[in-house]
């Protein structure tokens, strides 16, 4: 049974539109509870008009911490007084500490795909990456999969200009933040549907909103036949658990991993910050899980 809300309370939370299918407050909540914790998790619909009054929110009700996704990843960053420099990095906020005062912004999706990745047993180090599509998750995929040591990362998406923009941004920040002498493998732009790149890839990330929602039945690939045997597909769609694109990939042969894990990753990792040590992983994961199979 949860705890009674007190005085001694603390409350964590999400920004977000809509925010009503998220998974983050089961998981977050069963990691509270599972650790003794007396803290809650609320889901805030926050309308983007809104946002700089839900921010001033935070510090006058003194909530301890929120997650941020879709559409304010990017917008709330001038509104935090301080970034750090991964979050810098990608662009974009995920999660937010407040601490004596401040909100301080970071970003954990990044880590989250990386940790869900070394989880299914695959290594990016040294691997031909393409990343599916040129928003939010590919700046933070693309990046960190650079960070990760890959050895070439390609930015598919369908309006070609928004991918070149992603690659060159992410070339400039990262020079910025590692030194001119830091060494950035080849990081191309092109076509979702650019069959050489893809036929080269070790690794293929779906970073596209296709196969969830309106979109459930469509895969950003043309053709499963264009993955290489042992390339590995990761989906960011969690729902549903196995896209068009898995279902594809699994019947080609391919190891195919869903994106339930980098959600479980990047609310552990926001752990660490707002608690200084990685949330439960496992107790995080079997929530989710519940609560998708709903
Ligand atoms: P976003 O910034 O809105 O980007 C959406 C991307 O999807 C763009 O590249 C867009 O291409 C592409 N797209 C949308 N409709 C398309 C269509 N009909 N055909 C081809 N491409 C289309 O969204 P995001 O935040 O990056 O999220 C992208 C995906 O990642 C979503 O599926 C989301 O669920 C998933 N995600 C998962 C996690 C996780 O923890 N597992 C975390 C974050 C995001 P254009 O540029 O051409 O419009």
């Amino acid at each position: 049974m949860r705890g009674q809300v007190g005085g001694q309370s603390r409350l964590y939370g999400l920004l977000g539109r809509p925010v009503s299918h998220s998974l983050s407050p089961v998981m977050h909540e069963a990691a509270f509870l599972a650790q003794g914790m007396n803290y809650r998790y609320q889901a805030f619909q926050v309308e983007p008009e809104a946002l700089p009054m839900a921010v001033t929110g935070l510090k006058a009700l003194g909530v301890a911490g929120v997650n941020v996704t879709i559409p304010h990843k990017e917008a709330i960053l001038p509104l935090l007084d301080e970034v750090t420099e991964n979050a810098r990095l990608v662009g974009a906020v995920n999660t937010i500490v407040h601490r004596n005062g401040r909100l301080i912004g970071y970003n954990t999706d990044g880590w989250g795909f990386l940790c869900a990745l070394e989880e299914a047993g695959v290594r990016p180090t040294g691997a031909r990456a393409v990343v599916l599509g040129a928003g939010g998750a590919a700046r933070a995929i693309a990046s960190h999969l650079i960070l990760a040591g890959a050895a070439h990362v390609a930015v598919l998406n369908r309006t070609l200009d928004k991918a070149e923009r992603l690659v060159a941004e992410l070339t400039a920040s990262l020079r910025a933040a590692k030194g001119p002498s830091y060494h950035l493998p080849p990081f191309v732009a092109g076509r979702l549907a650019s069959e050489a790149l893809i036929r080269g890839a070790d690794l293929v990330v779906n970073c596209t909103a296709l196969g969830m929602g309106e979109l459930a039945g469509e895969s950003p690939l043309a053709d499963s036949g264009w993955l290489r045997p042992g390339a590995v597909v990761y989906d960011t769609v969690y729902r549903p658990a196995e896209t068009r694109l898995l279902q594809e990939a699994k019947a080609a042969g391919n190891q195919a991993i869903g994106g339930l894990g980098m959600l479980v990753h990047q609310g552990a990792c926001a752990w660490e910050y707002w608690f200084g040590r990685r949330g439960p992983t496992s107790i995080m994961w079997a929530a989710a899980k519940a609560a998708l199979a709903e």
